[in-house]
């Protein structure tokens, strides 16, 4: 239907980019992109207006325009185009161009294929750079020799390609990517940008094969000055990873970070002020949390194994952000107090409150100010400590 009404309106429509490399493969499409060889506003507006219930969503600054359906499935439709980088990592200049043109601006060969939607030339299959052989014989291959010093977020991307489809990159591809490390390309990409593109890669269901591609790709430096013994990073990924599946299913509408979980189990053995640097330019959320995690973690187990009360193990615990503990848990499996005692603080101690409130003890006579914090803390701590059970016991126990 998309394809004829784009048609009429004299402005061929593709299906493009990853959902055609994904129908190759007979995997899952997740997202539909097309690709319209005109005008998209026209194009989007006239499938809303005909296709019941699909709502347009333009985006004027991008060309690009949104067909949301009412089951909630979504299809992007962008302007073909052509791209012009005025310095390397730059963002690009664009120009309208023809569906051919617009396929060498891609990333890789395998993402540089389309299907027509044309009536008359319905199936039409686009593959003037061999992407359907690139993925036959697992291999990942730019376009043109200038792509990762033009975008060097195509490394990322590529890595995350040869883990979701076991791709090799193709020996010049490599030759290219060494060269373009030789430049220091990343150095040029913004915090935010690259944050995103090491974001997806730390979100890869196989992040463990992610991180040793990361290792052969000579990339380790961007995650983390040095490289690290790898069996034992992986192994404690791997733990890090069922951590956070634990806490999801115990607390299923608990807000995670679980990129922090995993920062941390990859940040716990370089010196503070490199984790820092890192934050300093990436948005991660919750990125002062880490810092603090990791000025505390090492001190942790000691004083986990020193303290005689409830009270104070679980301050110990409290110390820490939800993904510092997890990222804790995930570095000593094997040592039983960390493990109970963590494990014991996230299921029974963690939502406690104080058996009273601020109102509570002001009712008993207490002046409002600091002294009442210090109070409803010991409150908790007796508690935890098993001194008081309900608000009757703590009345008589803040008594005597
Ligand atoms: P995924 O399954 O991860 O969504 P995808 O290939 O659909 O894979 P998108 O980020 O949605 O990934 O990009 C859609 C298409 O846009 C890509 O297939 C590629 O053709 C093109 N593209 C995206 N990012 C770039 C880039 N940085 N440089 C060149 N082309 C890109």
């Amino acid at each position: 239907v998309i394809g004829r009404i784009a048609a009429n309106l004299g402005t061929p429509a593709y299906l493009v980019g990853g959902c055609v490399r994904d129908f190759l493969q007979n995997h899952p499409v997740p997202d539909i992109d097309l690709a319209i060889e005109g005008d998209v506003r026209a194009v989007a507006e006239a499938c809303s207006a005909e296709l019941s219930g699909v709502q347009c969503t333009y985006h004027a600054h991008f060309g690009t325009a949104i067909l949301q359906y009412p089951d909630g499935f979504q299809l992007d439709l962008a302007r073909c185009r052509i791209e012009h980088y005025p310095a390397p990592a730059a963002l690009p200049e664009v120009q309208p161009a023809a569906i051919q043109t617009d396929l060498i601006r891609r990333d890789f060969t395998i993402n540089a294929m389309a299907i027509s939607l044309d009536p008359e030339k319905f199936g039409d299959f686009l593959d003037p750079y061999g992407g359907r052989a690139d993925l036959q014989r697992r291999l990942l291959r730019v376009l043109h020799p200038h792509s990762f010093l033009d975008d060097p977020t195509r490394i990322l991307r590529g890595l995350r390609f040869a883990v979701r489809f076991q791709l090799q990159l193709e020996a010049n591809t490599r030759g290219l990517l060494e060269e373009a490390l030789t430049q220091d390309i990343f150095a040029r990409l913004s915090g935010a940008r690259l944050w995103r593109e090491l974001k997806y890669l730390l979100e890869l269901s196989d992040l463990p094969a992610a991180l040793e591609e990361l290792g052969a790709w000579q990339l380790w430096p961007l995650l983390r000055p040095t490289p690290l013994e790898v069996e034992s990073l992986l192994a404690k990924i791997r733990r890090g990873q069922q951590e956070i599946r634990w806490l999801h299913c115990h607390f299923p509408d608990e807000k995670l970070c679980d990129t922090a979980v995993l920062l941390t189990i990859l940040w716990r053995d370089i010196p503070w002020a490199e984790a820092e640097k890192r934050l300093h330019y990436w948005p991660v959320a919750d990125g002062r949390y880490i810092l603090n995690d990791l000025h505390r973690l090492s001190k942790i187990p000691a004083a986990l194994a020193a303290a005689s009360h409830p009270s104070a193990v679980a301050q110990l615990w409290e110390s820490l952000s939800l993904p510092g503990i997890l990222a804790l848990l995930a570095e000593y499996p094997e040592s039983a107090t960390i493990t109970e005692s963590g494990r014991y603080y996230l299921l029974k101690q963690r939502g406690l409150t104080s058996p009273l409130n601020g109102k509570d003890l002001q009712a008993m006579g207490l002046a409002p100010g600091p002294q009442l914090g210090t109070v409803l803390r010991r409150l908790h701590d007796a508690r935890l400590d098993g001194a008081i059970k309900d608000k009757e016991t703590a009345r008589q126990w803040l008594i005597r």
